[in-house]
């Protein structure tokens, strides 16, 4: 469970998260969504340390994240992030790239990994490409298997930040199939994304950000059929 507490962070002056407190329970699938610069990656990027926080707490399973002498890394190693970049590495091939960090971190042998990669590349759909190196993959894939690496460290968080608005709108029709299958096995996440019909399908729950607050959080159909606030009735207006 992820517990935020009165979570406040700045830019300089400019009050990027104000006072956010929620929390996300296991299993559960949130979406984020708000309009640009209301603050959905700042606060996704306090969960795993990419940014750290001015006042508050955020507590995951009962432990302050933000406490000095926290162990950052294994924070990470136990939260899968995709970003909107894909970032793989681009000199090792599709396999290399989700053995990588399992192996170094002594999370698993070189063969488990390997076997265990290759679950998860068929999962993507991308056992074929275990071989080819990421320049000869489309972006979608790319993605695909930027989601693998991912959860090669068998991560009971995954966050993800817009992982479909960089790629061309074929192929984000995959990539949402490998999130929705995701979701379908229980698999905690929290998702940055302006994919309605993600939202309207997969999501528990919906928080709806603007200017570093969360003005509304509600089912997807409270949240669809009947949006409270002005800000998210416009938002939704927008994209209809
Ligand atoms: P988008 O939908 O465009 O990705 P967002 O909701 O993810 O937007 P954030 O990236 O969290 O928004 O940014 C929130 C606000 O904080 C914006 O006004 C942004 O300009 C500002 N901001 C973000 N990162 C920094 C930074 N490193 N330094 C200064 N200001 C920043
Ligand atoms: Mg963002």
């Amino acid at each position: 469970m992820i517990v935020l507490d009165k979570v406040n962070k700045f830019y300089g002056e400019y009050h990027a998260l104000v006072d956010i407190t929620e929390r996300v329970d296991n299993n559960e699938v949130l979406v984020v969504c708000g309009p640009s610069g209301s603050g959905k990656s700042t606060l996704i990027r306090t969960l795993n340390r990419l940014e750290e926080i001015d006042a508050g707490r955020i507590e995951i399973d009962g432990r302050d994240i933000h406490a000095k002498g926290f162990d950052v890394n294994a924070l990470r190693a136990g939260i899968g992030f995709v970003f909107q970049s894909f970032n793989l590495f681009p000199h090792l091939t599709v396999l290399e790239n989700c053995v990588l960090a399992p192996v170094k971190l002594g999370r698993a042998s070189k063969a488990e990994a390997r076997d265990y990669a290759m679950q998860l590349l068929e999962r993507v759909g991308l056992a074929h490409k275990a071989d080819a190196y990421p320049s000869a993959l489309s972006g979608g894939q790319q993605q695909r298997v930027a989601i693998a690496r991912a959860l090669a460290m068998r991560p009971p968080i995954m966050l993800f930040d817009e992982p479909t608005s960089a790629l061309d709108p074929e192929m984000v029709g995959e990539v949402l199939q490998v999130m929705r299958s995701l979701a379908g096995e229980g698999m905690t996440m929290v998702c940055v994304t302006h994919e309605m019909g993600f939202a309207r399908d997969v999501a528990d729950r919906i928080w709806f950000m603007a200017e570093g607050k969360i003005l509304e959080k509600a089912t997807p159909q409270e949240f669809f059929a009947h949006p409270q606030h002005p800000r998210a009735q416009q938002f939704l207006a927008d994209r209809r």
